[in-house]
C-alpha cells in the first residue's frame, strides 16, 4: 500500500491570490497511488453507471467504471456536450456556473456513482446529484479523491453516502 496522500501537491495562489490549490497530477503520474485510489474510490459499491464531472473528475471515473464493470457518464461545463442536454446552474464566489448531462444518458432506475477529485463548498457535486435525479436516475453514492473540510462541502449533500478518500 502505497501513502499517496505525499504525492498530491499544494500549488498556493492558484489559480488565483490567497487559494491554496491541491494538485492531484503527481498522484495521476505514479501507476501504484492511482490504481490504488481508483480502487478505493468504488470499492464495495454498487452502482450501474459512473458519472465523472468535468474535468478531473474525468481521470478517476473512467478507470472506476472501467475497473468496475459500469458504464461512464461525463457532467460537462454548458455547451460541451453535443446532443439534447439537461442543466443545472448553481452559485460559485463571484458569479454562477452552469453544468449539462446527456438527457438520454441514463435508463430508468439506474444507480450513479459520482465521482470527482476535490470536495470544496460542496456546490459542484450538490448540482450534479440534482441533474441526475431530474434525468431519472438514483445516486448510489459520491465519491472524492480529497475533501476540503473547512468548507463544510458535505453539508450540501446531506442523505447521501459520501465516501472521501483524504480529509484535509
Ligand atoms: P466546489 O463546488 O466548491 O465543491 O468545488 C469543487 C470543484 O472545484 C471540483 O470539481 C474540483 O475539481 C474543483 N476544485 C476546488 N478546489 C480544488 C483544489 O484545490 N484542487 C483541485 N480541484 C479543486
Amino acid at each position: 500500500m502505497t501513502d499517496w496522500s505525499t504525492l498530491i501537491r499544494d500549488v498556493p495562489d492558484y489559480p488565483k491570490p490567497g487559494i491554496l490549490f491541491k494538485d492531484i497530477t503527481p498522484l495521476l503520474a505514479d501507476h501504484a497511488a492511482f490504481t490504488q485510489v481508483v480502487d478505493e474510490l468504488a470499492d464495495g459499491l454498487v452502482f450501474d453507471k459512473v458519472v465523472g464531472i468535468e474535468a478531473r473528475g474525468f481521470i478517476l471515473a473512467a478507470p472506476v467504471a472501467y475497473h468496475s464493470g459500469a458504464g461512464f457518464v461525463p457532467v460537462r461545463k454548458k455547451g460541451k456536450l453535443p446532443a439534447a442536454t439537461l442543466e443545472e446552474s448553481y452559485e460559485l464566489e463571484y458569479g454562477s456556473a452552469t453544468i449539462e448531462v446527456h438527457a438520454d444518458a441514463f435508463t430508468p432506475g439506474d444507480r450513479v456513482l459520482i465521482v470527482d477529485d476535490v470536495l470544496a463548498t460542496g456546490g459542484t457535486a450538490e448540482a450534479t446529484v440534482a441533474l441526475i435525479r431530474r434525468a431519472g436516475a438514483e445516486i448510489a453514492a459520491v465519491s472524492f479523491l480529497m475533501e476540503l473540510s473547512f468548507l463544510s462541502g458535505r453539508d450540501r449533500l446531506q442523505g447521501l453516502e459520501i465516501r472521501t478518500l483524504l480529509t484535509v
